[in-house]
Formats: structure tokens, sequence, C-alpha cells
């Protein structure tokens, strides 16, 4: 018999629950909870209390991630992060683990048992917002931490080991948070879209194909300084026209699932009455599959040189960045799929542009992530908003996937 559920109630809860953790911050007129800073604190024993509440045994690792477990053998891991941006909205991670306690509190009112390992998750690092390294609490369950983060330091000249000293923790056992993959089925975790898609399609829920990989490129090219008065249009060899024209070429690489963005353009000497006679621009390109940004990559290259050659000018490029894409499991999916059906969507599949934790975890076990419509696409910004209605279905899809999960 499936668990029976009432999703407005489920979403009324999780908005009630969302303002009372947003209620939590360093500021009084923004959203600010910084990892491991006092706020943290306030919202990781707020959530370990929610967990407690459903009958979990709770605990708290080295990191301090909040993590509550129940049941038997390898773990259904359910969860996403409490830490926030600067001026950040309500829902951007907590959603997810405010859901995973819904759910999981769903099956403790009807006295069902999922009848496997289960483990909710509340991280700690995922924003990268005091520490200059991001995912690194996922990535110690996984088995991945950098010992080098430890050395990392905040605005205010304090490194994460210190930081993690202060909140009571002891660096030296973050090695023991490793898991070990056969402790792991799956980990899943909802958040909000953080783009307009599912907006655009009138669909309160998606499932998310791969989070994307990103390439990073600085580019350098090269003309000639001269006289904005006395050097005539034919003659110039004019860097930050180059620049622009290969700018507007990025823009056509872009397609359907790949996106291309300048973000940052300069030129040299930078003045109003001389040609450039340099220019340097960025270009970060997004795939949901390698091939596919690989592929982009050497186009636009080409295209560049091209248009280099034309204007008689020098071009290189650096590569300053690049991660591959994180695919999200084919069977996970099709079970978010019918678990999203079974509460009358329609399971739209869209890659995620941003990383998420399940890129760590990824590492360690399958992964999938179920995207919730947010207004606007708006994220990072206090504007951010879903409705009670939309999260209230986003649980009672979690709790049918947790009914029909079998294991990897
Ligand atoms: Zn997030």
């Amino acid at each position: 018999m499936p668990i029976p559920l009432d999703p407005e109630a489920l979403g009324r809860r999780a908005e009630a629950m969302l303002l009372e953790l947003a209620a939590i911050s360093a500021e009084t007129t923004r959203l600010v909870r910084l990892y491991l800073s006092p706020e943290y604190r306030r919202a990781a024993d707020l959530v370990a209390g929610w967990m407690r509440e459903t009958g979990l045994d709770v605990f708290e690792d080295a990191l301090g991630n909040v993590r509550g477990r129940a049941g038997e053998g390898p773990r259904l891991f359910i969860g996403s992060h409490i830490e926030t941006v600067v001026d950040a909205g309500r829902y951007d991670g907590t959603l997810g683990v405010v859901a995973a306690i819904l759910a999981y509190d769903a099956f403790a009112r009807a006295s069902a048992k999922p009848g496997f390992g289960i483990e909710l998750i509340a991280f700690g690092d995922e924003e990268a917002s005091r520490f200059p390294t991001t995912l690194s609490t996922s990535a110690a369950l996984a088995g991945h931490f950098e010992a080098k983060t430890l050395a990392l330091k905040d605005a205010a000249g304090m490194t994460y080991a210190e930081a993690l000293r202060a909140y009571g923790k002891n660096p030296d056992e973050i090695a023991s948070v490793a898991l070990q993959p056969q402790e792991a089925a799956a980990y899943v975790e909802l958040h909000i879209e953080q783009g307009p898609v599912l907006e655009a399609e009138g669909e309160p829920l998606g499932i998310v194909t791969a989070m994307v990989g990103q390439t990073r490129l600085s580019i350098e090219v090269t003309g000639e300084a001269g006289h904005a008065g006395t050097v005539p249009m034919k003659l110039r060899r004019d860097a930050l026209a180059g620049a622009a024209e290969m700018t507007l070429a990025a823009e056509k690489i872009g397609s359907e699932g790949l996106v291309a963005t300048v973000g940052t353009i300069e030129a040299k000497p930078g003045a109003v009455n001389i040609i450039p006679g340099a220019a340097r621009f960025t270009l970060d390109l997004r795939a949901a599959s390698d091939q596919a940004r690989k592929q982009a990559i050497a186009a636009f290259r080409r295209e560049c040189e091209k248009i280099a050659a034309r204007r008689k000018l020098g071009v290189s490029f650096a590569l300053i960045h690049e991660i591959p894409t994180t695919p999200c499991d084919a069977r996970l999916q099709d079970r978010l799929a019918a678990a999203i059906e079974a509460v009358g969507g329609r399971p739209l599949r869209l890659p995620s542009g941003a990383g998420h934790d399940g890129m760590s975890m990824a590492k360690l076990c399958p992964i999938a992530m179920m995207f919730v419509r947010c207004k606007g696409g708006v994220s990072h910004n206090p504007a951010e908003y879903a409705s009670p209605h939309d999260m209230g279905l986003a649980v009672a899809a979690l709790v049918r996937f947790i009914e029909a999960f079998r294991g990897r």
C-alpha cells in the first residue's frame, strides 16, 4: 500500500521549515549563513532536531555535516546543503534538506520502514562562500577531500582547519568520514532549478540528466595600438574589434544543451582616443556531454583564428578551468520519472548548468537529482521562490521514489 500523502500540507510544512531556517542569519537585513559560522551551528542544530523527531539516528561528522540514519545495508543518501551564499534566497540547498526530512517523516508517520538503509544529510560547504573551495564536505564522504583545502583562508584570514577546530571538530578525523562504495546504494538530491526551463514548460518538477561540464578559456588578441584620429579604418589592426567579432562567434556556437558566455573583456591600453592594441576576454562554455563541449571549444578556436587572420591580428588561448560532465544515473532517472508521474507530473528531463554535491557523490555511487520550478529562474538572490504547491509535489514524488527504491 502506498503511503497516503497530502502534497498541499507537505508544501505548507516545507515552507514553514524553510522560513525557520531563513531566520538564522549573520545579518538582520539579509540571509548570510557561512560554513562553520555561529549561524551554521544554529541551523545544523535545528536540522538535527528535525531529523531526530522523525526517529533517525542523528550525528555530526568531522566536517560538521548533519547526518541521520535508519535501516540496514547499503544506504540511500538523500540531502543537500544548509550553508548559503551572501544575501541568499531561502530555497537553495535548504529545500533539499527539508524535503528529505519531510519525506522520511511521511514513512515514520505511517509506521512504514523503507526496508533498506537510508541516510539523510545536510552538507556544509557547497557554495564556496567562506573559503575558496567548493563541495569539500561531500568530497570528504566520497574520499576525495584535498588536504590543501585545510590551509585555505576566509576573508578574515582564518584557515579552514582553524575554523573546523573553532567549531569543535578535529581536522585529523576527516579521512574517517570517507565511505566505502559498498556502504552507498545511491545519492539523490532535490534542488530548485536555478533556471527558467521548468517555468517556461509549465512543469513543477524535472529530472536532471547531467551536471554539465565546463571549460573556461582566457583569450588574448593582439593588434596594433594607434591614434584614433589619424589611422584610416582600412589600415587598422584593432584588437578589440577582433575580440568583439570573436564574442559574437561564441554566441553563435551556443545551442540547445550548450551555453557559451563571454563574461569579461578588456582593451589595452584602454583610452578613449587610442585604437586598442591588445584585448583579453574570457569564455565560459558548458555542455551536457564532454564530446559536445570539446567539439564546441575546437570550433570556437578555429573561428577565432579565421577572424584573426582576416584582421591581421594575433590570437592565443589559455585554459583556466575545466571540469568534466557528471552524468546522472539512467536507471535512477527513470525511477524519478516514475515517481513524478505517480504524483501527476510530466517527467521533463534537463541538464543542470550549476554544480551540486552530487558531483562529489558520483565518485562513490550512482546519483540522481530532481529539480523544482523556481520563480523566474532566480537564485542566489533574496527574490528566490518556489511555491508551497510545487514543494509539496516534490516531497510527495520523493516519497514515491523511496517507496519504489530497491537498491542500486
Ligand atoms: Zn545549492
